[in-house]
Order: C-alpha cells, then structure tokens, then sequence
C-alpha cells in the first residue's frame, strides 16, 4: 500500500489549496469561507519518483458544538491512519491557540509532522514563516501554495517523512 500524508491545520489556512499543489490539479475543494472541506478526502501524488495517498481533511476549531466538531473528529482519524503529517498555518496570521491545540493533537499521535507555513507568497513574508520555530516542530518551511513557491522544498522534506 502506498504511504499515507494527511494535511491537517485550522479552517482556510489553505490545506486544499496546498492539496492542489500536490496533486497538480485543482480538485481538492477551494472556498473563502471557512471549513468546507467538509470530510477526509483521499487522492493520489507522486513527487520524486515516489507515489503517495494525501488526505485533505477539514479544519479544527476548539470548542465548537455540531459539525464543526464532526471535522475535527475527522481530522483525528486521517491523524491515527496517516504515516506522517503536513500540518499548515497561516503565516501570515502567526500562531493561533488553535494552531497550538493541533500541535498537541500532533504530538500525542506520535507521527513525523512538517511544518508548512503558508501564504508567503512574496520575500517579505520569510520572516513571518520563522516566528513558526515557537511551535516546536522543527523547520517552518515556507511555502505559497497559491503561487506554488516552496512547494518543491517542502515536498522534498515530506518524502524524508514517509
Ligand atoms: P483550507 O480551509 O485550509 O482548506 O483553506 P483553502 O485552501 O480553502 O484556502 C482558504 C483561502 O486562502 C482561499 O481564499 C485561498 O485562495 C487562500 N490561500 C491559500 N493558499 C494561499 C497562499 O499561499 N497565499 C495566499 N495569499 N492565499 C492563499
Ligand atoms: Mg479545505
């Protein structure tokens, strides 16, 4: 069976758009509102050479009642049956609680995690991706899953993972 990368991350921090990326289509779906990847979506990347599952999962917040609950639940089952984790935040945002709440998520599931930091779509934002080394998860790798900048890099790291 193919490895496993699950994407997780809070609501419209751009997991489906980073999806796209890897997949290199634009299928996963993409909205401004937040959390409408409603549900674990499957689809299948290769980079390098190597095939891979990515599931695009829809995004937590904490302390929500009703379906937004059901995705963070979701969330944690793609975590349980990943082999490792893309975990992406808005960078330039910065960390939120939420963020923090996924990290301890992340760290109690035990998998290899790269940090994806979002949204740095020109040089000035590489300084915004840094302030992510507070997470404790290692390397921010900056990425502009819009324009497609980093991606290479940051994909070059998740094959070391899988
Ligand atoms: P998700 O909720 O985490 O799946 O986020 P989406 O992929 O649906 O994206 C949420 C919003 O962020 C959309 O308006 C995207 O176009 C935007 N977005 C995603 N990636 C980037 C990026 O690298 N740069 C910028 N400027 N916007 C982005
Ligand atoms: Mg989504």
């Amino acid at each position: 069976p193919l490895p496993v990368l699950a994407v997780v991350g809070r609501p419209n921090v751009g997991k489906s758009t980073l999806v796209n990326r890897i997949i290199g289509r634009r299928e996963a779906v993409v909205e401004d509102k937040p959390g409408v990847t409603r549900d674990r979506v499957t689809y299948e990347a290769e980079w390098a050479g190597r095939r891979f599952k990515v599931v695009d999962t829809g995004g937590w917040e904490q302390d929500v009642l009703g379906i937004d609950a059901s995705v963070a639940a979701q969330a944690e089952f793609a975590i349980e049956a990943a082999d490792a984790c893309l975990f992406v935040v808005d960078a330039t945002v910065g960390a939120t609680d939420t963020d923090e709440a996924v990290v301890k998520l992340l760290r109690r599931a035990g998998k290899p995690v790269v940090l994806a930091a979002n949204k740095v779509d020109g040089q000035s934002g590489e300084a915004d991706a840094a302030t992510l080394w507070s997470l404790g998860l290692g390397e921010p790798f900056p990425v502009s899953s819009l324009h497609g900048r980093g991606t290479g890099d940051l994909l070059d790291e998740v094959l070391k993972k899988l």
